[in-house]
């Protein structure tokens, strides 16, 4: 197997890529799902998250309210260090335990992590990793276009989030999604049978 990580900017083209390595045989293991596992009634975060910001952390149905968790972290670096302390260790055990449910078996495993940082690439032994490349600009124009964001809100988003230099530092690949999205296919193409040659020569 072969296992790489994948991460872009907010609105880079991060979901279109996961879909096209779907699309090409890829098992794609995405963090934004398992963050939302994790969460949910009898998950392994739930029950510290409700002790941790009590029932304002709730929702009427007794769902974890996740934008509302996110309006109280936003601004209060405590009440983040604690939500990420809560949330991060759950979403790390999980996505491990599912990669290395292929160790051994001839999947490229793409490993989908909008906040993909160095320590990712040791503890989930990534392979690669592929940076989704985008202008911010461009990215905006598109969360509020084509997704429905309020402009502020997307703003304030891609703000908040590491710069797109500090994100390629760490990139193996980067596909290029300043174009249209069969310039981006074309790309995917390129990089699936490189990722395929890759996994072949590793066995
Ligand atoms: P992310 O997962 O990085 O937040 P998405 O994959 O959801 O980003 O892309 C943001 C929006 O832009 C989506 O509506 C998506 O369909 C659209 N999109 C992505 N790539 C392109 C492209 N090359 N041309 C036009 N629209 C695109």
């Amino acid at each position: 197997m072969l296992a790489a990580g994948l991460t872009g900017g907010i609105g880079s083209g991060k979901s279109t890529v996961a879909g096209m390595l779907s699309a090409r045989g890829a098992v794609v293991i995405d963090a934004d799902l398992i963050a939302r596992e994790v969460v949910a009634p009898g998950g392994p975060a739930y029950e510290p998250l409700v002790r941790r910001f009590g029932s304002s952390a709730l929702a009427a149905d007794g769902q974890i309210d996740r934008p509302a968790l996110a309006a109280m972290a936003f601004g209060d670096p405590q009440a983040l260090a604690d939500l990420n302390a809560i949330t991060h260790p759950a979403i790390g055990a999980v996505m491990a335990a599912r990669r290395f449910e292929h160790q051994g078996d001839g999947e490229i495993v793409i490993l989908d992590i909008p906040l993909l940082v160095a320590a990712h690439r040791g503890a989930l032994q990534l392979d690669a990793v592929i940076v989704v490349d985008c202008p911010p600009d461009l990215a905006l124009e598109r969360l509020v276009g084509l997704r429905a964001m309020e402009p502020s809100d997307a703003e304030a988003r891609i703000a908040a989030q590491p710069s797109r230099e500090e994100r390629l530092v760490g990139a193996d690949f980067v596909l290029d999604n300043a174009g249209t999205r069969d310039y981006l296919a074309g790309q995917v193409d390129s990089l699936w049978a490189r990722l395929v040659e890759l996994e072949a020569a590793g066995r």
